[in-house]
């Protein structure tokens, strides 16, 4: 790991970024400034993860190959200088035919939100060598997941039930015990359970609704008596505090608080690293600015709520990189609710103006200074 610090940080770091950090996340010339939030970019999980792809690359012989479960990170240019390093991609959950294709002894790369129990299985199966950088705060969640399990508790998880750290979360509660689980992504959703627990309802509507967020033989009418609420490390905390105070009233009033430690278990899995961008986010959003910028790529949880949180309060563009910003007329950024790249004209606004700056966890400070330096050439600096 230390032998591969030196060319992990020649690729990722930015001595611009170090100094506005150093002079208080702030830097002005001519009419702009730029506030950069007090925490943002690459977490502990990511630069691990990250240290530990390079190091494999560095460990084994160059002609063994090395292969790569989906993106070690949600970024695209990490995932580009990881194939420039030559090791390989294949999909998260492999196809039959990648299976076929490993050999004993090939090394595979387990990315930092963990693979599920059963691809892993396989792995290790055929003897593959496994190189796990799955992040702890995600072995956390698993932990209490695979505890709900072992108690025949149902894991009610707020996610997104197609993000890769979901389903390996998921996994995990089927394959020890005999528990279930169901995955709720916002509020409108975890009301409709709540309803449910409360009044029942449509059995056949419910589990249509829910499709592909459930275990297999999940029945509503018998795996919602006794539920744990767990999270995707990367959800907006306030929604996930809501979701299991919501969670919690329903069974309080199904059951009567006397019996509610019988029917209802929470654990806050939100990562640390999450909880500090989404803080110093909150800090900057109270200080005058007229845009927010926030950098990371498109299919990054993290990011996604830290973009969220600036959309409620002023102007925010979510791009995944510098040539994003084509012109002080054009920026082309990602629209969370359509899922497809936007075009905004005279989105920089002339005169004297402040820019707020945030990352997602999986965004190099290389990528922050491309950004930086991009705003100040069109702002005319
Ligand atoms: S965002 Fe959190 S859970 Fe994900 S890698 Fe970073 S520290 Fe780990």
């Amino acid at each position: 790991m230390q032998a591969v610090q030196a060319q992990v940080e020649s690729h990722y770091r930015s001595e611009l970024v170090d100094r506005i950090r150093a002079r208080g996340h702030e830097l002005s010339a001519g009419g702009l400034t730029i506030k950069l939030a007090k925490e943002f970019g690459f977490c502990y999980g990511v630069e691990r993860a990250i240290d530990l792809a390079y190091a494999a690359r560095k460990s084994f012989p160059a002609d063994k190959p090395i292969y790569l479960l989906g993106e070690i990170i949600h970024n695209p240019e990490v995932n580009d200088q990881i194939r420039n390093l030559g090791i390989q991609t294949i999909s998260n959950k492999p196809t039959e035919e990648e299976m076929a294709r490993l050999r004993s002894e090939d090394v595979v790369i387990i990315p930092a939100f963990g693979t599920e129990v059963a691809t892993r299985r396989k792995l290790e199966e055929k003897g593959c060598i496994l190189v796990d950088t799955t992040c702890g705060d995600v072995m956390s969640v698993w932990k209490r997941v695979r505890q709900y399990s072992k108690e025949t508790v149902t894991s009610i998880i707020h996610g997104k039930a197609k993000h890769e750290e979901t389903k390996a979360t998921t996994s995990q509660a089927t394959a020890y015990g005999s528990g279930h689980y169901l995955v709720v992504f916002n509020l409108d959703e975890t009301d409709y359970v709540c309803d449910y627990i409360l009044r029942g309802g449509n059995k056949e509507e419910f589990l249509s609704k829910f499709k592909g967020a459930y275990s297999p033989g999940f029945d509503p009418d018998v795996h919602l008596q006794a539920v744990g609420v767990a999270n995707q490390t990367t959800m907006l905390r306030g929604e996930t505090e809501e979701v299991q105070k919501r969670l919690r009233g329903a069974m309080e009033k199904r059951y009567g608080a006397a019996d509610l430690p019988k029917h209802f278990r929470f654990f806050d899995t939100i990562c640390g690293a999450t909880q500090d961008r989404q803080d110093a986010l909150g800090k900057l959003l109270a200080e005058p600015l007229d845009l927010l910028i926030v950098i990371g790529g498109y299919n990054s949880s993290n990011t996604s709520h830290l973009a969220e949180m600036g959309e409620k309060v002023l102007p925010t563009f979510f791009i995944k990189n510098a040539a994003k910003m084509e012109s002080a007329a054009l920026i082309r950024h990602w629209n969370q609710e359509t899922h497809v790249e936007a075009a905004t004209p005279d989105w920089l606004p002339s005169g004297n103006i402040t820019v707020g700056i945030t990352a997602g966890a999986s965004c190099p400070n290389n990528l922050i200074e491309d950004t930086i330096r991009r705003l100040f050439e069109l702002a005319g600096n």
